[in-house]
């Protein structure tokens, strides 16, 4: 019996929930005359659940590492048909379908979901190889505890919730936010920036807007000389918070906009470019991000849906549909701001929605897959 091989590049919120999706709603409807197999191309056995990280950095205590980073291996226990290749994607050709693995080994795709994500400059953000994400977060947790001075540059959400985390957990320690535009969380209402700038202001952070970090240079003295612009500092500790970029250098470019996103028809998520029949993309790296976990979470069905559509089963077309446009940003851990369709709710639904835990449930739901049943 021939195989047809769905072929999955990047294993953490997106990439996982399409595999599981995949699994509970339509490989088991496919008919029996053909063989269906799931292969996960990675470097990571262990989830990044990178929502609660902020917390982590500054208290593991209150959430530990280990929480934040449950094994891929135990999530996809309880199914067969699904492999995991620890590597990463080097090069696609689409003409063979084959996608070089940095392993070394090449795999042949017949459906191919890009799930990539994002890079940021500091790999406190990025889902790495499981012992140096490890070893890296004990090191950040060494340096923060040690350090009188905290310097991190970012002023959207991640930079905003890190400042916040660390003020509230080491008040006698100087903790500095740059931004690089004239607010924090330029993407939000001035209200909300207002709001959070208050809120920063009353843990003791002090924001520096307008200042992009131009050079980040390591003392004699242990210390790391931050400039920006006219700005120049010796910091302890420095993070940069600052945002990603879409993880797709390695695809073709005639698949990428001129952003570096996988080119994707927004409803059904499904690639647009030459060579790109039976290629679908989801989460940050394709086109239609917003840099949300709901991109996942209202895009897998749509996702799934034309994968099922284009293997033969009749099914209606789901559409991706955003079905609201909304940021959390937790400042501390008793609230924050909440910009929703435009409104900006109580700091009370930030702690009861976020604050209080960082969502943590959501690291069991979303990667042991019960968010998909
Ligand atoms: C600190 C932080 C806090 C956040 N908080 C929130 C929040 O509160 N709410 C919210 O909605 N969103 C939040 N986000 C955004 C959210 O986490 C992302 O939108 C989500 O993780 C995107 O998922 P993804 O699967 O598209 O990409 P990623 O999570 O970036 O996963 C990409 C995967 O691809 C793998 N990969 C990369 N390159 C290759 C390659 N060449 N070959 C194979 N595999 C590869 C990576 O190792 C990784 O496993 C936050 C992000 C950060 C960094």
């Amino acid at each position: 019996m021939s195989t047809h091989e769905i072929v999955i590049l990047g294993g953490n919120l997106g990439g996982l929930a399409v595999a599981h999706y995949l699994l509970k709603h339509v490989v088991p409807a496919l008919p029996k005359s053909r063989h269906y197999h799931i292969t996960v191309i990675t470097p990571n056995k262990k989830a990044f659940f990178k929502i609660a990280a902020p917390r982590v950095i500054a208290a593991p205590s209150k959430i530990s590492t280990s929480q934040i980073l449950p094994s891929i291996d135990t999530a996809f226990s309880s199914y067969t048909g699904i492999d995991f290749v620890h590597g990463r994607a080097t090069r696609i050709d689409p003409s063979t379908g084959t996608i070089e693995v940095s392993i070394g080994e090449s795999v042949k795709y017949d459906s191919l979901v890009i799930a990539t994500g994002s890079k940021y400059a500091s790999d406190l953000w990025n889902s790495i190889e499981d012992d140096a994400m490890e070893k890296l977060y004990s090191e950040v947790h060494e340096q923060i505890s040690k350090a009188q001075t905290i310097l991190i540059a970012g002023g959207g959400a991640v930079g905003v919730e890190l400042a916040a985390e660390v003020a509230e957990n080491f008040p006698s320690k100087k903790v500095t936010l740059l931004t690089g535009s004239a607010r924090p969380l330029p993407r939000l209402s001035e209200k909300s920036s207002r709001r959070a700038t208050q809120q920063l202001g009353s843990l003791g952070v002090r924001i520096m807007n307008n200042h992009r970090v131009t050079s980040q240079k390591k003392t004699g003295a242990g210390t790391t000389k931050i400039t920006a612009g006219e700005f120049e500092e010796d910091t302890d500790v420095f993070i940069d918070a600052t945002g990603g970029k879409p993880n797709s250098g390695f695809l073709p470019s005639s698949w990428l906009n001129e952003n570096g996103y996988v080119t994707v028809n927004k409803e059904t998520l499904r690639g647009t470019g030459p060579e790109m029949e039976n290629v679908y993309a989801i989460g940050e790296v394709a086109s239609y991000t917003t840099g949300s976990i709901l991109d996942i979470q209202d895009g897998v069905k749509a996702l799934a849906s034309s994968i099922a559509i284009d293997l033969g089963l009749k099914r209606k077309q789901v559409s991706y549909k955003l079905f609201v446009k909304g940021q959390v940003v937790s400042i501390g851990s008793r609230g924050g701001v909440f910009n929703l369709g435009g409104w900006s709710l109580p700091s009370f639904f930030v702690w009861l929605l976020k604050s209080r835990d960082m969502m943590i449930g959501g690291a069991e739901k979303y990667i042991g897959g019960a968010k998909w049943d």
